[in-house]
């Protein structure tokens, strides 16, 4: 049923809480796990120049040291771990808007379900979804499971 699992990570302890679920799911179904990191130009964009947010849309991370580290980290926490349950993973980084690119990677990828968390950095307390899930459900057709996270 699941062949291909996207899960959009920002890094963040909440899309960590996504992550294990993913993985279980994945383990299950025997689901290859793509994992996504959308550098947000929208959120960076002030402090860079438009060189800088050039070199972003054109997909040279390599030469930016703090985002490439950034993202790196966050699909490299989901690689780490669906290495360690021996369950393939391909990993992605692109820059843009958030949900855009998500939705757009699962059309293009064949994703039969994106499994993402309720919040990110922002707020682990609030009611409200996430901007970036909010908008991903609502501009997606492909199923989206949402992961809230629980403070221990
Ligand atoms: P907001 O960004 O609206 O202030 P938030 O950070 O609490 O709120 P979201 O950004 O919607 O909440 O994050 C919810 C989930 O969306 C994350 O757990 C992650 O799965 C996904 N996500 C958020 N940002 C990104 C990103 N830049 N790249 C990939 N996935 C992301
Ligand atoms: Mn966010």
């Amino acid at each position: 049923m699941y062949e291909r699992i996207l899960i959009p990570t920002d890094g963040s302890k909440v899309a960590e809480a996504a992550v294990d679920h993913a993985l279980d799911l994945a383990a299950q179904y025997e689901a290859e796990v793509h994992a996504l990191y959308v550098v947000d130009i929208d959120s960076i964009n002030l402090g860079l120049g438009t060189e800088q947010v050039d070199r972003l849309k054109q997909g040279r991370f390599d030469e930016m040291d703090e985002v490439k580290e950034r993202s790196e980290k966050a699909t490299g926490a989901v690689a780490e771990r669906a290495a360690e349950r021996g369950i393939d993973v391909v990993e992605h980084v692109s820059a843009g808007r958030p949900h855009k690119l998500i939705g757009d990677y699962a059309e293009s990828n064949d994703i039969d379900l994106i499994v993402m968390g309720s919040h990110g950095r922002a707020g682990v307390k609030r009611a409200l979804l996430g901007s970036v899930t909010e908008r991903t459900l609502r501009s997606t057709h492909v199923p989206v499971l949402v992961v809230d996270y629980e403070e221990e």
